[in-house]
């Protein structure tokens, strides 16, 4: 072997000889068993960056052990290549958002191919294709059908700048995400939505099945999806004679309302202004609120601003009337958009009522207090469940008897009635924007909503458009795109402009991977059948919600429409921390991006991935040090020249189990080796199977690396045999090629071996050369730390205790008292009481 370490050439070597071989390449086997690992896939932006190094080197070690443990792996890549950035691209350089995003495809393809990867490159895909995004029109249609998908006007966010619809996520501080100075605005569209809502039950159920998903996640998604069970409470504007149905989950503390809030937008607003003795001053207030509430929408501790409409609504449990107010954080979307004050029993109602002078009344006592409702006014919200107090019929009622009593009684005088809220909402996917799958309906004047038939799609992006950034959709400005025939009448009709939400796009991409090419239907059936659910996604924390929330939802309506037969697409989730540098994550708006192509260039490849897998925990944020790399660079070479330096006189000598002859004979520093080989793969192996604790894999590596150092003599002088080297250099080997794969099948065959590691099997680690000869025992007489004890490992109590016992320095301090008791906790102490 060549006695330096050269990445370049062994990197490049190895990707070709992979290539060549197809080694990636896998195909459904009936009745053997397989893993599939999946990897978010990424945003065709044009260069990769470290959180894509991190995520697809945590990939492809799993892929890699599982692959080598005798599954039959599938580890596909693709690209979310619709979306805003291109198409901005295409506005600013005048080309078309596909240039760019093919070549940027083709840029990072290439990126990832330097990486070495083991993706079946065959199974590739593209969202932006009508190969793949008839598919979402197809399933957008099968949810037409179904009642899923539907109209509606809806106030939604506007970035003026984008001149697109923001989710709420995409509202930073009231303003637009990508562009941090414009102020978002309101307005009114007709867009598509996806009934998501009739599957929140769904959603929140069969997390049970999520049993190796991060708690984390779980319970943001629950947060997301926001479960109440509560009350509509119907009050009456006084004078008015008008309903306003509040909902509550407590409608045990009502006798302590002593307000109303009212969303700014709520419909009743307008006949309030209708009827207001000052409606100028009123019209301000709803202005002032208004603008305050786009605001309170994102940021929680936004401060509560509210103002008094003038008018009063009947509480109709006590027949009492208290004011109406705006608030900016009642959301029209959640609810009714009207809600009780009780400042004495909820928080936020506390904060808002005293600082705006509302009396706070106490209408709960903790269980067991006294009954006195005449109490100063609290510090703060008593908010837990317990009695309720100056509450008329109910008084003396515990809060859970109270809630159902009340809501009864609501439901027998009909002026309410028990109900389950949630605060997801329906998924509004039109965009007016080019870049993504055009919606395939058609607006006739005779026949109103008519969707395209299926057997016309794809409705295809139309080449030739001219993109300005201003203005309505790019497709309402392309007559050969609007102008087409109504399916039902055959009369002139209008397609629908807006394309959608590139979310659809990659909530079902994990599927078409075990089929890319199928034309017939969105997936191959069969296909899908053997390959999923998927064993292990991974990805960052940051797709919590949208992404993960919607992926689950397609699913379900693909099992309801019988596509699929199961209700989870994902076994396991892992969700990795980000890569930090100088404090703050690696963005190119803030100056410190590593980029790893550099990197390829100056160290390789394999150093790349294995500093950024040694740097922390795969879950930890990561913070990037350049000497770091340095240090992973050394560390593979110094691997690399030692098992050469053994290598050719290694090639023809046989390796792994040792007979039971050879066993019975190991010498004291054979033994020793063999230990430690065995120790370190016990110790990778297990991790392997539940932690992945990449970062103490590698240090074990390399602890057995500094061991095999200390043999070097021993083994150049011949005192150790070959073959129990050379196994000890092929657990390193096997070990390292998961984090450094292409060095590490350079010394596989430097070993003496024709195919690459992945062909091989990962060894079997043997217990019972992996176990201590012998256990040091700390020995403790009442209480105090006097000796250690060194016994075989394989001692059992009695023998610990009389070795304990019989120690000098024990016999010393015992001299003059008597042993009342000796515990011995295996493996870990021997503890003596003496008086
Ligand atoms: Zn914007
Ligand atoms: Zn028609």
């Amino acid at each position: 072997m060549d006695p330096n370490y050269n990445p370049q050439d062994i990197e490049a070597k190895w990707q070709k000889r992979w290539a060549e071989e197809k080694l990636f390449a896998t195909e459904a086997e009936p009745g053997r068993p397989k893993y599939y690992v999946l990897e978010m896939l990424p945003y065709p932006s044009g260069d990769i960056h470290m959180g894509h190094v991190r995520n697809y080197s945590i990939g492809d070690a799993l892929a890699r052990y599982m692959g080598m443990k005798g599954f039959n792996i599938l580890h596909p890549i693709g690209w979310d290549a619709f979306g805003l950035p291109a198409e901005n691209a295409a506005i600013k350089h005048q080309r078309h958002p596909s240039e760019f995003t093919f070549s940027y495809i083709d840029r990072m393809r290439g990126q990832l191919q330097r990486l070495g990867v083991s993706y079946d490159w065959r199974r590739e895909i593209a969202t932006c294709v009508p190969e793949y995004y008839r598919w979402n029109q197809w399933f957008f249609l099968k949810m037409y059908e179904r009642g899923l998908a539907y109209r509606k006007q809806s106030r939604v966010n506007w970035c003026p700048q984008c001149e697109t619809v923001l989710a709420n996520e995409q509202v930073v501080d009231g303003c637009c995400w990508r562009h941090e100075d414009t102020p978002v605005i309101e307005r009114d569209l007709e867009q598509w939505f996806l009934k998501i809502t009739d599957y929140a039950e769904q959603l929140l159920d069969d997390m049970k099945q999520m049993v190796r998903w991060p708690e984390r996640v779980l319970t943001m998604q629950q947060n997301w999806i926001g479960k109440s069970v509560g009350t509509l409470v119907d009050f009456t504007v006084d004078d008015l004679w008008k309903p306003l149905r509040i909902f509550t989950t407590r409608v045990d503390t009502i006798f302590g309302c002593t307000a109303v809030f009212l969303a700014p937008d709520h419909p009743l607003v307008e006949m309030l202004l209708a009827n207001s003795k000052e409606p100028t001053r009123l019209r301000a207030e709803v202005e002032r609120i208004k603008f305050s509430s786009i605001q309170a929408r994102v940021e929680a501790d936004l401060a509560k601003v509210g103002a008094d409409t003038g008018f009063t609504a009947r509480n109709p449990y006590n027949g009492e009337s208290v004011p109406i107010w705006l608030a900016n954080f009642v959301l029209m979307e959640y609810g009714t958009g009207a809600i009780m004050a009780v400042p004495a029993h909820d928080e936020r109602d506390y904060e808002f009522c005293t600082g705006y002078g509302l009396p706070v009344r106490t209408v709960i006592v903790p269980e067991g207090a006294a009954a006195n409702a005449e109490a100063n006014a609290p510090l703060h919200a008593m908010v837990d469940y317990g009695r309720l107090v100056d509450s008329g019929p109910y008084t003396g009622l515990k809060s859970e008897e109270a809630i159902v009593r009340m809501t009864r009684d609501a439901e027998a005088n009909g002026f309410g009635k028990g109900t389950v809220q949630y605060r997801i909402k329906d998924w509004g996917i039109s965009r007016q924007r080019y870049w993504g799958t055009p919606i395939p309906m058609i607006y006739c004047e005779t026949d109103g909503i008519v969707p395209v038939p299926e057997n016309q799609l794809p409705v295809v992006l139309p080449p030739d458009v001219k993109l300005t950034g201003q203005g309505r959709s790019p497709l309402a400005n392309v007559p050969e795109f609007v102008n087409t025939t109504c399916p039902k009448c055959g009369k002139p009709a209008r397609r629908e402009t807006d394309t959608m939400d590139t979310f659809m796009d990659s909530s079902w991409y994990f599927y078409r991977y075990t089929d890319p090419t199928i034309a017939t239907a969105p997936i191959n059936k069969e296909a899908v059948k053997y390959w999923f659910p998927v064993d292990q996604y991974i990805g960052g924390i940051e797709h919590a919600i949208l992404h993960l929330i919607y992926m689950r939802f397609f699913t379900k309506v693909m099992r309801d429409i019988g596509l699929v037969d199961f209700d989870e697409p994902v076994a396991r989730l892992f969700t990795q921390g980000m890569v930090i540098k100088d404090g703050s994550k690696m963005s190119k708006s803030k100056g410190n991006v590593v980029d790893p192509t550099q990197l390829f260039a100056k160290y390789g490849a394999d150093t790349t991935r294995l500093y950024i897998l040694f740097a922390a925990p795969p879950e930890n944020d990561l913070e990037w040090s350049d000497s770091g790399v340095e240090g992973a660079f050394r560390f593979l070479g110094r691997v690399y020249r030692m098992v050469a330096k053994h290598a050719d006189k290694l090639q023809g000598v046989g390796a792994g189990n040792l007979t039971a002859q050879e066993r019975a004979s190991l010498t004291p520093e054979e033994r020793r080796l063999v230990r430690k080989a065995h120790q370190t793969l016990r110790r990778v192996t297990e991790d392997m199977e539940e932690r992945w604790h990449f970062n103490t894999d590698i240090s074990d590596a390399m602890k057995l690396v500094n061991e095999l150092t200390d043999f070097d003599a021993a083994a150049e002088a011949g005192t150790i045999r070959p073959a129990i080297l050379k196994t000890a250099l092929e657990f390193l080997v096997t070990i390292l090629s998961l984090f450094a794969p292409h060095v590490a099948d350079e010394l596989w065959e430097g070993l003496g071996h024709s195919e690459p590691l992945l062909k091989a099997s990962w060894p079997a680690f043997d217990a019972e050369l992996a176990a201590e000869d012998e256990l040091e025992y700390p020995v403790q007489i009442n209480g105090k730390l006097r000796a250690r004890i060194q016994v075989a490992a394989s001692a059992g109590e009695e023998e610990v205790r009389a070795k304990a016992l019989a120690d000098e320095k024990v016999i010393q301090h015992l001299a003059g008292l008597r042993v009342v008791k000796v515990i011995v906790v295996p493996q870990k102490l021997v503890s003596i009481v003496a008086r």
